[in-house]
């Protein structure tokens, strides 16, 4: 007998058609994931089998694939010889580690040439546990326990609880978004559930030196890393913004200030995302929270690009964003103090519902074309993932 870990697909085993596309993305992951230690994986139908040499990395191993999207549920097993004999004694053994009154076997044959039928399994193996446990009995609808027993061709799997995996889609599998990472808390979360979707991440950040401080820009570095857990590489882009946005506030008007600047940074979104081959903008823009996010701002803002735009935040509320702000580890970098573009110049008043021929009117007087040109001949891209301590010593 061996411990082993045993990984079941989740969501993705309904991909009929991308089925195999989907499995071997996530085995990709996983490997990378797990690089570091000494392991095997085994590929099988619908499953993955983790066998590790060291019993000391079991807990590192869970962690880690805690971490990884297309994962249901990730077990501990006990890998046994597909004997019924021997199976009998290793359940025994697995079974007398608990305590219990009441439990039930459930049993997978996807091995047909194993003599006896799922439900006989239970029966024989049942009555064997009967007999060598005292004080136990059957119970099929509330068990204290249940032995799930997965029999296959030379290798039988049992086990009792499973832990719940991230689901969603292997990172990835989509191909790239650009997310729109600001400082606060909602963008990061949008980043998550979009890498939860199989989407792989590429950042852009406008910075507004000297008026933003390169603290601003760790904290979005640092929110990064934390993302990295998910998805072990992302690119990061900081674009100067800081002439655009002084040309907005001197040029147009305060109300419209608000409106006109978010419209810069989708215009640039847009075109960034183009060169680096992304095919959606992700933001953590939510209906209502400010005066940009009104639906008539969002109408009046979208209006530049024709790019897919999704907003997975925009039907939480705070609190729930919150929640998995914390969740991800997120929550305590974003609420640090350091000001963000936005909070730098944000107008007194800005206009709630923005009429869009005024909005165009006003965007006439800069020469937005040539200044979004000349931020994105000087953007800086760095890349973030999970290893690189070294690179950025202020960091976490
Ligand atoms: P967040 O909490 O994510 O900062 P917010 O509630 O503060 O969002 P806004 O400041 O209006 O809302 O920004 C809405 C969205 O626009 C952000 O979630 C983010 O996706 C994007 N955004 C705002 N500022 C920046 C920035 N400096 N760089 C990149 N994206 C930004
Ligand atoms: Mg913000």
């Amino acid at each position: 007998m061996s411990r082993v870990i045993l990984i079941k697909y989740g969501e993705l085993t309904t991909k009929k058609g991308n089925r195999n596309l989907f499995i071997n993305q996530l085995n990709q992951n996983i490997n990378h994931k797990l690089k570091h230690l000494d392991l095997i994986i085994i590929k099988e139908r619908g499953r993955a089998f983790i066998e590790f040499n060291n019993p000391s990395d079991l807990d590192e191993i869970i962690q880690q694939l805690r971490q990884v999207f297309g994962i249901h549920a990730i077990v501990i097993a006990d890998k046994v010889t597909t004997d019924l004999d021997i199976i009998k004694s290793s359940s025994l053994n697995l079974m007398k580690e608990k305590e219990f009154k009441t439990f039930k076997i459930e049993t997978k044959r996807s091995n047909k040439d194993f003599p006896l039928k799922s439900l006989e399994v239970n029966k024989a193996l049942g009555s064997y546990l009967l007999q060598n446990i005292p004080d136990i009995n059957v119970d099929v609808h509330q068990p204290d326990i249940t032995l799930m027993l997965e029999i296959r061709k030379d290798y039988s799997y049992l086990y009792m609880d499973e832990i719940k995996g991230l689901g969603g889609y292997p990172v990835s599998i989509q191909g790239k978004g650009m997310l729109m990472l600001s400082g606060g808390i909602d963008s990061p979360v949008a980043g998550f559930l979009a890498l939860k979707r199989g989407i792989k991440l590429e950042c852009i950040y406008f910075e507004s030196l000297p008026h933003t401080s390169i603290e601003a820009r760790n904290k979005v570095i640092n929110l990064i890393k934390k993302l990295t857990n998910y998805d072990s590489n992302i690119k990061l882009h900081i674009i100067p913004f800081t002439k655009i946005q002084e040309e907005i506030y001197q040029k147009t008007d305060a109300a419209y200030s608000m409106t006109i600047m978010r419209r810069m940074m989708y215009r640039i979104t847009e075109k960034l995302a183009l060169k680096n081959n992304c095919l959606v903008i992700i933001n953590g823009e939510n209906i209502g929270q400010v005066a940009s996010q009104t639906l008539t701002s969002l109408f009046a803002i979208n209006e530049v690009t024709t790019m897919p735009v999704i907003r997975p935040v925009s039907c939480l509320d705070k609190m729930e964003i919150i929640s998995l702000a914390n969740k991800i580890g997120t929550y305590d970098i974003s609420i640090l103090p350091y000001e963000d573009c936005c909070t730098i110049f944000v107008p007194k008043h800005p206009v709630i519902n923005p009429r869009l021929d005024k909005t165009k009117e006003l965007e006439k007087r800069i020469n937005y074309q040539e200044l979004i040109k000349e931020s994105l001949d000087n953007v800086i891209t760095i890349e973030v993932s999970n290893h690189s301590k070294e690179e950025f010593p202020d960091l976490l």
